[in-house]
Formats: C-alpha cells, sequence, structure tokens
C-alpha cells in the first residue's frame, strides 16, 4: 500500500473508511477546547455515548423495584450476564457456553488456576514470558508457594534473544520440549503488553498440549484487539479484562473462558459459589452444589450488575461492527502511523526505533533515541494522550472503532513539531 504523508490523503482515507461513523459513538476527552489523539485505548478504551443508558437503566430499576429487579426489571438481574456471553463468544472465538463474565482479570486467573495448575511432584513447571506483566508475575509466584514449590525452580521465563525486542516462536516451542514432562502449565499474554507482539497462540497452544500439559492466555491486550479462535485452537482457559481495548469502563469485569471439555467434569478442582450452581435450583437453598455446565459455573457471587452494564453496552457494538471489519481497518490504520512515523524520522536527526514486531495488533511501541520525557510532556500539552514506559519508549494504540488517519497525520505534525523546537 502506497500511503502519503498529507492531510488530504489522510482525509480521504477516512472518508472511505467503513468505519467512520464509529468515531461519533465515543466520548473523546478534550485539551485546548479539541478532542485529544487518543492512543491509549490499549490501557483505557473510550466510552461509548451509549453507555450512560445503559447504567442509567439499572440506577431506575434499582430506584423503582428495588429488590424485584432481580427478576421483574426489563433486563433481570439475576442472569444479566447470561447476555454478554453469546456476543463475547464471538470476540474470543468460542462457544458461548465457554465463556462467562465475573470478578476481575487478576482474581479470574487466580480462580482458574485452581482448576487449571494442579501440580503434582514431577510436574509442577509453568512457562510464560519473562518481565510478564507484574500482575501475572505476583499471580503466578504465588500460586507457585501456595502449592509449596520454589518460583525460582518452577517458573521458567521464555527469554528474548540478545539484541531482540521480540519473542520468537522457535524459543517458545524449543522451550516447552526441554521442560516436557515436568511442564504443568504454559501461561502468557497473547499480546505483549510492552512490544505489542501477538504470540502464535495456536503453535504454542499446540506444543503445550502435547507435551501433555495445560495451556492458557492471559489476553487482556488481545480481547477486541486480534483475531482470537480460542475453540478451535484447543485451549484449555483464558481470561482477560475488559477496559482496554473493549470499552467498559475503569477496573471493569473480567471475561474467562474455559474449553468445553471441562464444562461436564462435575468433580474438577473449583472454588464455587451460589451463582456457580444451576440456577434451577439456586433458590432451593440446598447444600449440594450442581454445576451449570457453562463456564458460568466458574461464578462465585452474585453479577455486579452495574459493572456489567457498561461491557454489555460495548459488546453490542463489538457486535454491530465484527472483529474482521475492525482487524481489517486495524492493519491498515497502524500501518499508516507507522509510515507516518517513518517519514517523520527521516525529517528529523533523533532517530524511533519501532520495536514491536510483525506479529502485531494495535500497537507500536516507539524506542525514542535521543528523546526523553520532556516529548512525552509535550504531546500530552498538545492533546496526544500516549502511554510512557521507562526508560524511553512511547506505545501507541491507534484503535480503530474511534482513530482516525486524520489523527495519525496530526500527530505525525505536532510529533516534528515538538522535535524540531527543541
Ligand atoms: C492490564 C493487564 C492486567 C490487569 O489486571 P487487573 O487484574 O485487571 O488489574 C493483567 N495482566 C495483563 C497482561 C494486563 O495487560
Amino acid at each position: 500500500m502506497t500511503f502519503e504523508n498529507t492531510l488530504a490523503f489522510a482525509r480521504d482515507f477516512d472518508e472511505h473508511d467503513a468505519l467512520k461513523a464509529y468515531r461519533e459513538q465515543f466520548h473523546f476527552p478534550q485539551v485546548n477546547g479539541k478532542d485529544v489523539i487518543y492512543f491509549t485505548g490499549n490501557s483505557l478504551g473510550l466510552q461509548p455515548k451509549r453507555t450512560q443508558k445503559y447504567v442509567d437503566d439499572i440506577m431506575k430499576d434499582w430506584r423503582e423495584l428495588a429488590v424485584e429487579g432481580h427478576f421483574y426489571a426489563e433486563k433481570p438481574w439475576w442472569d444479566y450476564h447470561e447476555r454478554l456471553a453469546r456476543p463475547l463468544a464471538s470476540v474470543v472465538g468460542a462457544k458461548p457456553e465457554e465463556v462467562s463474565v465475573m470478578n476481575t482479570l487478576t482474581v479470574n486467573l487466580h480462580f482458574l488456576m485452581v482448576s487449571f495448575y494442579r501440580p503434582t511432584a514431577k510436574r509442577f513447571k509453568i512457562i510464560c514470558e519473562e518481565k510478564a506483566f507484574p500482575s501475572d508475575q505476583y499471580m503466578l509466584q504465588s500460586q507457585v508457594r501456595f502449592h509449596g514449590h520454589d518460583p525460582a525452580n518452577a517458573i521458567v521465563a521464555i527469554k528474548k534473544r540478545a539484541g531482540e525486542h521480540f519473542w520468537r516462536t522457535d524459543d517458545v516451542l524449543k522451550t516447552i520440549k526441554e521442560v516436557g514432562d515436568e511442564l504443568a502449565l504454559v501461561l502468557i499474554g497473547g499480546v505483549n503488553y510492552y512490544n505489542g507482539q501477538v504470540f502464535d497462540m495456536a503453535e504454542i497452544t499446540k506444543a503445550g498440549k502435547m507435551a501433555g500439559a495445560m495451556v492458557g492466555w492471559d489476553l487482556a491486550h488481545a480481547v477486541g484487539n486480534v483475531e482470537l479462535k480460542l475453540h478451535d485452537w484447543q485451549v484449555d482457559f483464558a481470561a482477560w479484562c475488559s477496559y482496554k481495548y473493549m470499552n467498559s469502563g475503569p477496573g471493569n469485569a473480567s471475561g474467562i473462558f474455559v474449553n468445553e471439555k471441562y464444562l461436564d467434569e462435575v468433580d474438577i478442582p473449583r472454588f464455587e459459589g451460589w451463582w456457580g450452581t444451576k440456577k434451577e435450583t439456586r433458590f432451593q437453598m440446598k447444600p449440594e452444589f450442581e454445576p451449570i455446565e457453562t463456564a458460568d459455573a466458574w461464578q462465585v457471587s452474585n453479577p455486579p450488575v452495574l459493572s456489567l452494564a457498561p461491557y454489555l453496552a460495548s459488546l453490542e457494538l463489538f457486535d454491530e461492527v465484527g472483529m474482521s471489519a475492525l482487524i481489517q481497518k486495524q492493519k491498515k490504520l497502524t500501518a499508516y502511523l507507522e509510515f507516518i512515523l517513518k517519514e517523520i524520522d527521516k525529517e528529523v536527526e533523533s532517530t524511533f526505533e519501532i520495536i514491536t514486531p510483525e506479529a502485531r495488533g494495535c500497537q507500536l511501541s516507539v524506542f525514542l533515541h535521543g528523546e526523553g520525557r520532556p516529548l512525552f510532556d509535550y504531546l500530552m500539552k498538545k492533546g496526544v494522550i500516549v502511554d510512557w514506559r521507562e526508560p524511553n519508549v512511547i506505545r501507541l494504540a491507534p484503535v480503530p472503532f474511534y482513530c482516525s488517519y486524520e489523527d495519525m497525520y496530526r500527530f505525525g505534525h505536532i510529533l516534528k513539531k515538538g522535535i524540531l523546537s527543541k
């Protein structure tokens, strides 16, 4: 594809963008009286305009019906979560019964580890990526210690090669082979939060299963961003948050995937609560737990409906547009941003190094040689919302739902001015 670094070119692309109407469906913060250029939808997605109504509806039902809202609200609360399963399943490539929404991400990873990390004296090791998201590291270490193993021995972190900024699939596959019958679990972030790399989830899952291990994925940066086929890949379990690319609001509820082959395992080790037991008999308040035959069996508490409402609003947007249209635009928009960065790089002294590999979704991580924190501060002041990671990496996520080609052009213009005016 040939691009041009001109406003007319960018506007022409926006004009022909099949998703252009969706930008209007989101609230943008303002800086200097103008909508910001928002590159941090990988951290917290923008608020869809329709979300307010979904929350207001719950408040109204609560106000007018109080406890009766559980059964008589327009969208009854007691099974509100079931509305999310179908659209969410199509985002992650699962069957609706393999998906549920509950708790928050790290909490769900812990809960899923109860079922899927059951180390023995011989098979107890976990493979993850080096420098995994800190919460995942703490989660893994504490799980390993909980089972009486030593994290230094039990956790095998896949390293990047010297001088490289990405993980090689070959290195992951080789490590899986080496750890072999000591391997209990492979648990990696499907899209790395730092460099934006998309792991080869299909190949790695296959290799992990061949080695006799469980394979789970943390999809925080993958869900709503890249193509997922959790069911077809035969992934054992996965979890994700909903506030990044899924636009459901700060700290909001997490989704889980449990492969259908475990859904009729009545005796699977699991921490249970009353919302995991069958609906039909739940209110008989009997002591026996009868697991629901879906991923809902992993639900513990009654659903936080005020959290689920924004998630449902957002899922309806995903359902309308579909992942394939989003991914199509994402590829083009990210490629345009890459082009703009390279053009600016030619025109200024400093050099940007894009450390995101080819296997990428909607994120470019840019190493700024010779630039530092002042450039970041300048961009923020100019209404370009980016994210800064030490030592000097900015992460840019041009989210296809609401970012435009003109945003990319304007960003390049602002960036160049900032560097030249130093
Ligand atoms: C964002 C993110 C988290 C956040 O976890 P919470 O429990 O939602 O706070 C965890 N892991 C990864 C890989 C993330 O990107």
